[in-house]
């Protein structure tokens, strides 16, 4: 669905300059930004992507986005759209992340090679109609994922009130490409949590595997989004030869607890090749061990590890005494034991902020769905 946009200013020549993410596109008439999905209607701009959804969505465990200490057990209603300002060599998620919407916001399209014209048809939805369905489901949090959402700015604004309303909790996955002034609308509309990816420690890993010019926005928006209230937590895909010697990943802890604070979840996440597979190999279980080791060494509360069997790295321990709290296996649980009160049931430790929300302590991710 077409929609003027927000935060855009007009430049000469009906040019504008789009802020909604820190590429800071300036688009000319007739063009889209590097998203795609803003594009620019005699010098103004409007997103293509409004109420244009993948799907009508899906009912996934938290713990897949990953957020391991946010309404532990609770069921995220995930719902994306297409486009995303990053181009990653490396993106799961490319069909979707990469598709381009039609002029009108109807469809989607691929330019890539090999897929050329092919499309795929979107899902249009009122800000009312996606509510309705997120409160029939039983969901109790609403997950913006799968490509990036900050592109998806006005709806996510829009649905976000709406939302507030019910006391659905809401979580972006993102990769944290903000800029100031969407990151305060985020912030002042009431987003709830937001894992934020990292990808590595430097400019030169984000100009050749995700085609924009630097990490620096990414940890803006995690200092802006943790230090204004929202719960925040990292993930970090290590991809061998890129972004996994001993030095990036102290240097990435390191800052966390420097920045965001030790209480902050940061997940180590393996990789396997696809879409362009800037590398062959698949991350070894050693290298996410050691990082494992090493968030843990700079003190860091709760480190996970994910795609890939690590035991440690699935559980949540005590951060004062490291009893075992939340033992898990895959997205599900194996032992949930905390107190009612949310403490330690060992040395009564008051985890009420580092784990927020309702534990639901049996989990069933099977809510009607329609
Ligand atoms: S959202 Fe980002 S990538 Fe898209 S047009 Fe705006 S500045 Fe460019
Ligand atoms: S930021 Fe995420 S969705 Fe976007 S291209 Fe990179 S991996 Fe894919």
């Amino acid at each position: 669905m077409k929609v003027k946009a927000r935060l855009w200013d007009s430049l000469d020549n009906n040019k504008a300059q789009c802020h909604v993410c820190a590429n800071e596109c300036i688009i000319l008439p007739g063009k889209v930004g590097i998203c795609r999905t803003r594009k620019n209607f005699d010098g103004e701009i409007f997103t293509l992507i409004y109420g244009s959804h993948i799907s009508t969505g899906s009912l996934d465990p938290i713990e897949k986005k990953p957020l391991y200490n946010f309404w532990p057990g609770a069921t995220a209603y995930s719902i994306a759209s297409i486009g995303c300002s990053f181009k990653c060599q490396n993106c799961q998620n490319w069909s979707i992340s990469q598709a381009s919407p039609t002029d009108n916001g109807k469809n989607g399209f691929y330019d890539l090679e090999g897929y050329q014209g092919r499309e795929m048809s979107l899902v249009e939805m009122t800000p009312d109609q996606l509510v309705k369905k997120v409160v029939k489901s039983g969901a109790k949090t609403l997950a913006y994922t799968y490509n990036e959402p900050l592109i998806w700015h006005e709806w996510i604004l829009d649905t976000a009130k709406l939302l507030k309303e019910k006391n659905i909790k809401i979580v972006l996955v993102t990769n944290g490409y903000s800029t100031p002034e969407a990151s305060k609308e985020l912030i002042d509309v009431g987003i709830d949590a937001a894992n934020i990816d990292i990808k590595a420690m430097s400019d030169d890993f984000y100009k050749k595997i995700c085609g924009v010019k630097s990490v620096k926005p990414v940890l803006d928006t995690a200092k802006y989004f943790k230090n204004n209230g929202m719960h925040v937590e990292i993930t970090n895909l290590i991809i061998p030869d890129l972004n996994d010697s001993k030095e990036d990943i102290l240097k990435l802890c390191k800052w966390i607890v420097d920045n965001l604070g030790k209480d902050t979840p940061m997940h180590f996440s393996a990789y396997h090749p696809d879409f362009k597979a800037p590398s062959k190999k698949r991350t070894p279980y050693e290298t996410l061990d050691l990082a494992y080791k090493i968030a843990k060494d700079v003190g860091l509360y709760f480190p996970y590890v994910g795609n890939i069997n690590h035991e440690q790295g699935s559980n949540t321990y005590c951060p004062n005494c490291g009893y075992l709290l939340f033992e898990r296996r895959g997205y599900s649980f194996k032992k949930i034991d905390v107190t009612n009160e949310k403490k330690c049931p060992k040395c009564a430790y008051e985890l009420n902020h580092d784990i927020i929300g309702e534990i639901n302590k049996n989990p069933s991710h099977k809510f009607s769905f329609s």
